[in-house]
């Protein structure tokens, strides 16, 4: 050997792939390709974060007090129960960190968020891919992976990329159908934009199982992506495994303030959501328009919609023409979607107009 040797592992790792800014000659275009707010943050937490440059020479409170209380205060929890982390994304790698390694499997579905296989990869864990029932969840196919050597389950839910739901029936069955020493992490990035009061019930399991996590982000619809704060929610022998690998810094001061701010501004949540539920029916819709084109809209309980194309205009083409057209969007081939576009809901005008655009990519098409 000649050089330092990472583990195998690490090296069977396919790297992380961002949503996209800037197209392929450099142009700055109306990004719909991350899932991120397109109605900002709110206005308080914008004022928070401002002012929290006073103390940038002290370190972050490493036990995040005040956060977990205002959280807990929000949703009726313990708060000695709440994990935080570098986004919901440093939480879901402490969970594979704290309780899988080599030989150990951990579950997730196929078209399931990409940083699953890889914090699976990191801790040198086998994923095991559920098949899916049409881009859902199938609980029953779940079931069906667990062996001997499970660990964990990772669902999304809504799930991303395909924006689809398990409703709390599903949760539940999953839930009863598995050992007690296997982890169901209940990945709630979207839990936000679910339609109405539904909910899939992963809090109260996280309340009164053993063996549930429940992780949350600040990152989508509280418009606070740029300052990476997530946090979950399990018994406490989880969280108090987690707490001993985690990064004791990794939420910075002026993040935390800034979530705390926007936990408490209840009308821009409330306009974000309605403007998400409202827009994302009428993008869905147009889509349905086209279905003679081979377009489809994946029922969505998120703030995107997966558009499948099975027809003449491929996704690949439409993926192209809408970069030119001034418009990036998420084509996932490395996910084995190589016929399907994730398209963020943006504003009305960038909404209106990403559907303008695809209608003359049909057109076009032929
Ligand atoms: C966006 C997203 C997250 C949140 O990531 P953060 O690290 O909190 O920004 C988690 N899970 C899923 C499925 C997501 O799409």
């Amino acid at each position: 050997m000649t050089a330092p040797q990472p583990k195998p592992w690490i090296m069977a790792i396919a790297p992380y792939i961002p949503g996209r800014s800037t197209t392929d000659d450099g142009r700055k275009v109306v990004k719909l390709s991350s899932n991120e707010n397109p109605l900002g943050t709110s206005p308080a937490a914008r004022a928070t974060f401002a002012g929290a440059a006073d103390t940038l020479e002290r370190y972050p409170d490493a036990g995040a007090t005040e956060l977990r209380e205002v959280l807990a205060a929000r949703h009726g929890l313990d708060p000695a129960r709440i994990i935080y982390g570098n986004g919901s994304d440093e939480v879901l790698h402490l969970i594979a960190g704290a309780y899988a390694g080599p030989g150990d499997e951990i579950i997730h579905v196929r078209y399931g968020f990409a940083v699953y296989e890889i914090a699976t990869r990191r801790v040198g864990a086998e994923p095991v891919i559920a098949p899916d029932k049409d881009y859902a969840t199938d609980v029953d196919a779940v079931l069906a992976c667990v062996t001997d050597r499970t660990r964990v389950i990772y669902i999304a839910n809504p799930n991303n990329p395909t924006g689809t739901y398990a409703a709390r029936d599903e949760i539940a069955r999953l839930h009863a159908g598995l050992r007690p020493d296997i982890l169901l992490v209940l990945d709630h990035a979207y839990a936000e934009y679910i339609d109405g009061d539904a909910e899939d019930g992963g809090m109260a399991l996280a309340e009164t199982a053993s063996n549930v996590l429940v992780t949350r982000t600040f990152s989508k619809m509280y418009g606070l992506a740029a300052e990476r704060i997530g946090w979950g929610y399990a018994a406490q022998p989880i969280i108090d495994a987690m707490h001993r690998i985690r990064l004791p810094f990794s939420i910075t001061i002026a993040g935390t303030a800034a979530a705390v701010a926007a936990l408490g501004d209840t009308d821009f949540v409330a306009h974000t959501k309605a403007h998400n539920a409202k827009w994302r029916r009428w993008f869905s819709d147009e889509i349905g328009k086209l279905g003679n084109a081979g377009l489809r809209a994946v029922p969505s309980q998120a703030n995107f919609v997966l558009v499948l194309f099975e027809g003449k205009l491929t996704a690949e083409v439409a993926y192209k023409g809408l970069m030119d057209a001034g418009y990036i969007v998420r084509w996932l081939p490395g996910q084995g979607l190589p016929h399907g576009l994730r398209i963020t809901i943006g504003t009305a005008d960038e909404t209106q107009g990403v559907a303008a655009a695809l209608r003359k990519l049909v057109d076009d098409a032929g």
